[in-house]
């Protein structure tokens, strides 16, 4: 019996040859495919400004940076995420917080985080960085972040590790129309890949130019941005920040360029597989996931919610048996906070209470491009098997 995993990268010949081809160049790394992966991102997108890194965990990290965020600020994220967009706000000596989600859609919770701003505000402990996650590939509420962002003077990353392709009210999520700026990740379970990788965009010249110091050392080589001394001192480069080793090479860049051309066929193919599964799971005790109207998703992710009431057995039931039949299900996510680093920072059970209820009843089924229509079905019908 086979596996089918719960999402895989899909790598053709044109995508091999591009590799191969920097391979045989001369540059492996900070040649010239890095900038053009980068300014074909920034065009898909339609922002100025896009800086590749080897990990969205170090475009997240840097973004914090460059948006000011050090010791004694505080930044929130939801407990629905990965690990990594937490972290980020630790590794600059931050103090991070939760904020719940919203049960249809597994986004932040618009009314929680303005009634946690409004407390925040009385208590004199208001957010420097929110950082939303655009789950599963579709969009947060944009739009009342944005305003919201306004009102109590936060910034806004936006973690969209999931939704490179997706669009929010017919644009391109990461336009830096809502936020300061956009983060997305080329690890091989997402959209498309570069092996490890990641990118910031934004239209912020200024913050574009301090995430290019921050991936490289801090180090400069425009003689504009060196301390000017003795003319007799400067030579061609100068450290003037302490950043960090987080450059893609160009052979990641390769296929990443490689990959951004089939994006677009990604996406259809994906939102094809997930209208399949909402046409066939829709008699099973299980909620299908939720479609907001002036969203496209890019369906990184497929998510189901069992009707615990309706079955005769437990999640762990259903998750062990769905796998011991070859298919690999995950559960996207655990609450961040329920980690056991976490609980020692003081997080305790039952602080956001519509994340742990989701985690509790979902299930993550495979998705992913090269997802053939014989494995969907064996998913469907091995779903059928174990939740009838
Ligand atoms: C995958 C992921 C990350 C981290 O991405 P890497 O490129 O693996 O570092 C961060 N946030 C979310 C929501 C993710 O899914």
């Amino acid at each position: 019996m086979s596996i089918i995993p719960y999402g895989r990268q899909d790598i053709n010949q044109s995508d091999i040859e591009a590799v191969t081809s920097v391979l045989k160049s001369d540059f492996l790394t900070q040649g010239p495919i890095v900038p053009a992966f980068e300014s074909a991102l920034a065009s898909y997108v339609g922002v100025k400004y896009a800086v590749a890194v080897n990990s969205a965990t170090s475009a997240l990290h840097i973004a914090c940076l460059a948006l000011g965020v050090g010791k004694g600020d505080i930044v929130w994220t939801v407990p629905n995420t990965f690990v990594a967009s937490a972290n980020a706000a630790l590794y600059c000596g931050a103090t991070i917080d939760f904020v719940d989600i919203d049960t249809s859609t597994f986004n932040i919770s618009v009314q929680s985080l303005s009634d946690k701003l409004e407390q925040a505000k009385k208590s004199r402990t208001l957010p420097k960085v929110v950082i939303p996650v655009h789950f599963a590939g579709q969009s947060c509420d944009m739009d009342e972040i944005h305003s919201l962002s306004k009102r109590y003077g936060f910034k806004v990353i936006e973690d969209a590790s999931h939704a490179i392709g997706a669009k929010y009210q017919g644009e391109s999520i990461g336009i830096s129309k809502y936020s300061d700026l956009t983060v997305f990740s080329f690890h091989p379970v997402k959209i498309i890949t570069t092996g490890e990788g990641g990118m910031v965009v934004t239209n912020s010249e200024e913050l574009a130019k301090q995430l290019r110091l921050l991936r490289s050392h801090g180090i400069t080589y425009e003689s504009l941005d060196m301390e000017s001394r003795n003319p007799q001192e400067i030579w061609n480069y100068q450290q003037v920040e302490l950043g960090y080793n987080y450059r893609m090479t160009d052979l990641q860049a390769a296929l990443g360029l490689s990959q951004l051309k089939r994006l677009d066929e990604f996406i259809v193919n994906r939102r094809l597989i997930a209208s399949h599964y909402d046409s066939m799971l829709h008699k099973l005790p299980i909620i299908i996931p939720r479609r907001n109207n002036d969203c496209y998703s890019s369906f990184h992710l497929y998510v189901i919610r069992l009707q615990l009431e309706k079955m005769h057995k437990t999640q762990r039931q259903v998750y062990d048996q769905l796998r011991e039949a070859g298919v690999m299900v995950n559960l996207h996510y655990i609450p961040v906070y329920r980690q056991p680093y976490y609980e020692r920072l003081g997080f305790k059970k039952g602080y956001c209470p519509q994340s742990e209820k989701c985690f509790l009843e979902s299930i993550s089924i495979p998705i992913f491009q090269s997802l053939s229509a014989e494995d969907q079905n064996r998913v469907v019908r091995t779903l059928f098997e174990v939740l009838e």
